[in-house]
């Protein structure tokens, strides 16, 4: 872990900050000791980006959205080619989620996908800053032609909705993920984001797909670069403590909970 570079520089994406931020000490695990087999939810999550990314790849010079079912299959061919390698729990009904990942699929190309013209699809947008001791490093799933930059998510439950304003309560580190994307966009393309966007497909039996859209302003953007440059120093400093009281801290949801108690000893839930 430790860079005796002097000029290291931390390269910084949207989940390894929220993951420094929900626990250090599983960043620092994730680095040293490599990732472990994936869960359930990421071979989920993975499924639903691959049907999606066929669907809006092939547009980008098509204009047309591929047949309903031809995503249902790419679903399909992601989920049946990687489930040998994911680590199920005891308590995962693999075979349920396969079907309610293949009608959510279903339900997006059917409904939003005839929306959405991208011109981009995966598109690294990393930053080397000169005033800031970081580097980004990040890919948004798609940028459409009037420049919304959109990420795909997967919930498990429909995101709350403001009885103030009547729109979704987008979570903290979604908020930080769209404002590196809004960063990162200016930088590569040297024009601002008309606005950012996620489309979230909730893991109903029926399908249900929630959207936002939002624009972070200038506090947003000076708030995510300082804490950017605090999980830098963390890190370059070596600082990564245990954080069992996250809702990710458990036997079930954690793979690294074997070396966690090694190192920091205490017992992690089951
Ligand atoms: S077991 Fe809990 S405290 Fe330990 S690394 Fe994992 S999430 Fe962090």
């Amino acid at each position: 872990m430790k860079n005796t570079k002097k000029n290291y520089k931390p390269h910084l994406s949207p989940s390894s900050i929220t993951q420094y931020l929900k626990c250090s000490a599983q960043f620092m695990f994730r680095k040293t000791v490599g990732p472990k087999p994936p869960s359930i939810a990421l071979l989920y999550g993975k499924s639903v980006d691959e049907a999606i990314n066929i669907d809006m790849e092939q547009k980008i010079d098509s204009r047309e959205n591929l047949p309903s079912n031809d995503i249902k299959d790419a679903f399909v061919t992601e989920w049946d080619s990687n489930k040998d390698d994911t680590e199920f729990h005891k308590t995962d009904k693999p075979e349920a989620l396969r079907e309610i990942g293949i009608d959510s699929v279903g339900h997006w190309s059917e409904t939003i996908a005839k929306e959405i013209q991208p011109k981009m699809v995966q598109k690294r947008l990393a930053v080397e800053f000169n005033d800031f001791d970081f580097n980004i490093l990040q890919f948004a799933d798609v940028i459409t032609e009037d420049d919304v930059i959109i990420d795909n998510k997967t919930a498990g439950r429909s995101v709350s909705i403001s009885k103030v304003t009547n729109k979704l309560l987008i979570p903290h580190d979604h908020r930080l993920q769209l404002t590196m994307y809004d960063i990162g966009y200016e930088a590569n393309e040297s024009i601002k984001a008309k606005s950012l966007g996620l489309d979230y497909l909730i893991k109903n039996k029926k399908p249900k797909i929630q959207q936002a859209r939002w624009k972070p302003n200038k506090e947003d953007r000076q708030y995510v670069l300082g804490l950017m440059e605090h999980v830098a120093n963390g890190v370059k400093k070596e600082v990564f403590i245990p954080n069992r009281n996250n809702m990710m801290c458990s036997k079930k949801f954690c793979g690294y909970w074997q070396e966690c108690e090694k190192k920091y000893g205490g017992k992690v839930k089951p």
